[in-house]
């Protein structure tokens, strides 16, 4: 009798456990799939706002920021203990690095090299020495700068495949420029994963829509480079890529000789980047690719730059110079609107 009860008693137990699994199978499959969820951190050295437009869940939330956590202490170049400390720290011995690292590190010697070397992974030391960004900011002498520049090479960034590699000489490597970009694109990869067809992400500035807002593209401003606050200049409609902008105006600050030096270096010089330019966006569906040209552009100066996208295809972008006058490139002419009538739109 007992027994009997007991294993009457044991159905019971797996019956309702079948239940309940069955009802959480049911809830999470019909997950509603038009809740909305907006949140705002500050997470890779810089403010970041991820607006999921459908499938949200805080589940999904998290996942979201704790990749973005987990680039941070994996690519800074600040943080003791990341994969690129280690390997600055590696004086020529191998290094095992995580995936995605090493993934960005080959994505950053592929695009420096298409960019001529304006936008340079290898320029670690000289991003160090300057401290921009750092409370250690300082304006370095001119034997510093060029020893600094000594040890940059992207020859000696060798790859040596199964997510290894080995620094020679003095380099040391700074992918800062392009992290937030890959960043951008792994939110994009992780919420389509989940289902998500309308999103936005923006990371500092560095911007990924996903799909677009209903019919409509979405409209995304493009910083007025001269305020201080978050002013538009104007607007861009699109969908399904990333707006990427760089300038001067993001990160500086003023030496003791009263000038500004800002945080985008040309490699040649040693200094920032000095040009008839005060802020670039490149626009492509690939975010990463998008960060890293978006520094080179801004290295390169207007005309180069101009030249430079117009030969890539499926890439746009838009220049502000210091004179306020905007230019961009032909294939953005028709989503672009000027809604601020200081600057002048060049035809
Ligand atoms: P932000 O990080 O403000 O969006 P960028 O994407 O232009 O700006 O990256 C600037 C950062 O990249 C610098 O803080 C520095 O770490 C690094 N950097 C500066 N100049 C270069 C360069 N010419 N090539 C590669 N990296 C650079
Ligand atoms: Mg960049």
């Amino acid at each position: 009798m007992n027994r009997l009860f007991l294993f009457l008693g044991g159905m019971m137990k797996k019956r309702v456990l079948a239940v309940f699994l069955l009802c959480l199978l049911l809830l999470t499959s019909c997950a509603d799939t038009t809740a909305t969820m907006k949140e705002v951190q500050f997470v890779m050295s810089t403010v970041v706002s991820l607006d999921l437009r459908d499938h949200a869940t805080p589940v999904l939330m998290k996942t979201l920021m704790n990749r973005l956590s987990e680039i941070d202490v994996l690519m800074s170049l600040q943080k003791r203990g990341s994969d690129i400390d280690r390997l600055n720290q590696s004086q020529g011995e191998v290094v095992t690095v995580d995936p995605s690292t090493y993934h960005v590190i080959e994505k950053a010697l592929e695009y420096s090299r298409v960019a001529g070397g304006t936008f340079d992974p290898s320029i670690g030391h000289l991003v160090n020495l300057w401290g921009i960004g750092t409370e250690k900011a300082k304006l370095p002498t001119q034997e510093e700068i060029e020893e600094a520049l000594q040890s940059r090479g992207l020859e000696n960034i060798e790859l040596l495949g199964n997510n290894q590699l080995r620094l020679h000489g003095e380099t040391q490597v700074d992918i800062g420029a392009i992290a937030k970009g890959y960043a951008a694109d792994e939110m994009v990869r992780i919420a389509k994963e989940a289902g998500v067809k309308s999103a936005i992400f923006n990371l500092g500035g560095n911007v990924y829509v996903l799909g677009s807002k209903g019919k409509s593209p979405f409209r995304v401003g493009i910083q007025n480079p001269f305020s201080d606050r978050d002013d538009y200049l104007g607007i861009v409609d699109v969908q399904d890529t990333s707006v990427v902008t760089s300038g001067n105006y993001e990160r500086f600050f003023v030496a003791d000789d009263g000038k500004r030096y800002h945080h985008i270096l040309d490699p040649q010089t040693g200094y920032p980047a000095e040009s008839e330019l005060s802020g670039v966006t490149v626009i492509s569906s690939n975010s990463t690719m998008a960060d890293a040209f978006s520094t080179a552009i801004f290295v390169m100066g207007l005309e180069k730059g101009m030249d430079f996208i117009e030969s890539i295809e499926g890439v746009e972008a838009l220049f502000v110079t210091n004179t306020r006058d905007v230019y961009m490139t032909s294939g953005l002419r028709s989503s672009f609107t000027l809604t601020d009538n200081t600057f002048r739109l060049v035809e």
